[in-house]
């Protein structure tokens, strides 16, 4: 990855959401500073951190907002989706319920992104592979029919995490190249 002090070709605004305590923070905290934190609290207060990485010799910052604990079903504003072009969709693999409100989710974020906006379902916190309580199936199947892509991860493991990131930006790359 490219240093940050070069010029910024991109600016990418994506989007974390899905329901309280999912694993959204970690998973920026990953991605932002590779950092993770066990006892993290609901939230840190910062609205969105950034990294700028390089992709196809293009340097792009990636600007990842993070719900300030508006989780709650229509708490999250509009400006909070705003010019976004990417979103995680994240539940907890070993909460069902977290999964069940996937839906809902979707619809609130077709209703105020962009229509090209790219969306990845993220299945989070696969080393409690013990406790799952969705099967990999069922979200494969869910994001197949509505058009997401879809990854599980792990932000403790710092497993996928990356890869989740990745993607969704080199797809938006893709997309206005
Ligand atoms: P948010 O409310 O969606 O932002 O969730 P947080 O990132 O604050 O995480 C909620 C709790 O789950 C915290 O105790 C985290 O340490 C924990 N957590 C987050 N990601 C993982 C993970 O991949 N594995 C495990 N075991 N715990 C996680
Ligand atoms: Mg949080």
């Amino acid at each position: 990855y490219g240093d940050a002090s070069q010029k910024i070709d991109y600016v990418f605004k994506v989007v974390l959401i899905g329901d309280s305590a999912v694993g959204k923070s970690q998973m920026l905290a990953r991605f932002a500073r590779n950092e993770f934190s066990l006892d993290s609290k609901a939230t840190i207060g910062v609205e969105f951190q950034t990294r700028t990485l390089v992709i196809q010799h293009k340097s792009v910052k990636a600007q990842i907002w993070d719900t300030a604990g508006q989780e709650r079903y229509r708490a999250v504003t509009s400006a909070y989706y705003r010019g976004a072009v990417g979103a995680l969709l994240v539940y907890d693999i070993t909460k069902r319920q977290t999964f069940d409100h996937i839906p809902r989710w979707l619809e609130e974020l077709r209703s105020h992104a962009d229509k090209n906006i790219v969306i990845m379902l993220i299945g989070n916190k696969t080393d409690l592979e013990d406790q799952r309580a969705v099967p990999t199936e069922d979200a494969k199947e869910f994001a197949q029919k509505e058009g997401l892509f879809f990854l599980e991860t792990s932000a403790l493991e710092a497993r996928n995490v990356e890869d989740a990131f990745l993607t969704v930006l080199t797809e938006i790359f893709n997309i206005v190249n």
